[in-house]
């Protein structure tokens, strides 16, 4: 097997008994997070694009070990928040290798950013608005800058991650060249950036030539950059008869679609890199039979893993515990009082009895992620594995983590 590993790995191809002992360990829900999937992951993307400068979105899993990984395996990061800049600071990555992309940025994140620029001159700032470059000047930054431009071309397996085409985004493409010549002199402009969305797949390819296409385009009008970066959005297999990506045949169709440019390609993957490498455990807690189906109660839900209930996503479901039981039809569902607390629904599932485990596959991107406390209900642990078998990467919040914001919130009440 290659360093990059198989083009994808199923919920099946997860060690059964080894997830099972973890859940008996750690407890449940409980996040599992394999590193060297990770790694393999980071490994087939730059064996597709040699000659690309590869980012992480790390807002698709911001765990340090992850973090650490990813940085190991030669790729950069590219930070969403202050928040996520702070973290790939503390993960080890260097300042030229960072990027912070700013989406209508509140003050604080950019005083965070800009105070980080200063003892990391190297780190670079994508502005998808022109006010938000007067902000930046404000507090002093002439560093390196990108201009994120908005396509207007969008793709994605849901509308709510199509983000190309979508008026929040970016500055309108056929004004960006007149906006890098105004800043030219003010800061060090190094580069032009849009992202297409979340969820390219065989299928939507088209959308992303287009997108490169026009990229390629604005990269050539503008002399002197440095990159032209063309956006993440790599679909992953959520189904299991689902092709793998052909990353292959993406990276053709990218470099076609971009055409000769002065400007080296930039691809910021988030999802491709951390999807398949990690599964969500869940404890079977209540097993109802009505008329229409099974009602399968488990005690992780729209809080632990919000994808379905966000955006109708599906992830595959398997009983660890009864992987022989015969199938019946069920809806998966969380402990929180909404109706869009739904895992899985009508999906077929070794019957499972109280007190099972299942597992949900693709669950490392954007899964504890987009975890919340929502019905006071503590985020689970994760843990990772590496070659030194589990760790603990992050533990189980408890409810007394939730309630002490309140208790010491009175302290610092001005009287
Ligand atoms: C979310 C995001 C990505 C990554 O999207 P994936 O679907 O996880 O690959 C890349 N770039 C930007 C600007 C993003 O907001």
């Amino acid at each position: 097997m290659s360093a990059g590993g198989p083009a994808v790995r199923r919920l099946a191809d997860w060690d059964r008994e080894q997830l099972l002992s973890l859940a008996d360990e750690f407890g449940s829900p409980l996040y599992v997070t394999d590193l060297q999937r990770v790694a393999e992951n980071c490994q087939r993307l730059r064996d597709a694009f040699p000659e690309a400068h590869i980012s992480y979105a790390v807002k698709a899993h911001t765990g340090q070990a992850v973090l650490e990984t990813v940085r190991e395996a030669g790729l950069d990061a590219e930070c969403a928040s202050a928040g996520e800049l702070v973290r790939a600071f503390d993960a080890g990555f260097e300042g030229n290798r960072v990027r912070y992309t700013a989406v209508n940025p509140p003050s604080a994140d950019l005083d965070i950013v800009v105070s980080y620029w200063e003892d990391h001159p190297n780190l670079t700032i994508t502005v998808g608005a022109e006010d938000t470059i007067d902000r930046l000047r404000e507090r002093g930054f002439d560093g390196r800058l990108c201009l994120r431009a908005n396509p207007g071309v969008g793709a994605g397996h849901h509308e709510k991650v199509r983000t190309g085409a979508h008026a929040k985004f970016g500055i309108p493409i056929d004004r960006v060249p007149d906006i890098a010549e105004r800043v030219r002199d003010e800061v060090d402009l190094v580069g032009v950036h849009a992202h297409a969305g979340s969820g390219i797949s065989g299928d939507d390819l088209s959308a992303h030539r287009e997108l490169v296409r026009r990229m390629g385009d604005l990269a050539r009008s503008i002399p002197g950059l440095e990159f032209v970066d063309v956006g993440g959005g790599f679909g992953v297999p959520y189904h299991e008869d689902e092709p793998p990506l052909d990353l292959g045949a993406v990276a053709d169709a990218t470099r076609e679609a971009l055409g000769e440019t002065e400007a080296d390609l930039a691809i910021e993957p988030g999802r491709y890199v951390v999807a398949d490498a990690g599964v969500l455990l869940s404890e079977v807690n209540t097993v109802k039979d009505v008329p229409e189906t099974t009602v399968v109660g488990t005690d992780a839900g729209m809080t632990t893993l919000l994808r379905p209930a966000m955006y109708d996503a599906y992830h595959a479901v398997s009983n660890l515990s009864r992987p022989d039981a015969g199938v019946v039809s069920t809806i998966i569902a969380g402990p929180v009082c909404e109706t869009s607390d739904v895992l899985a629904d009508d999906r077929p599932l070794a019957r499972p009895e109280r007190g099972d485990l299942l597992a949900f596959g693709n669950a490392g991107a954007y899964g504890y992620e987009m975890a919340s406390t929502y019905n006071s209900r503590p985020r689970p642990a994760e843990v990772v594995l590496d070659d030194d078998g589990p760790r603990v990467a992050r533990r189980a919040e408890t409810i007394e983590d939730i309630t002490t914001l309140e208790r010491t919130a009175s302290e610092h009440i001005p009287n």
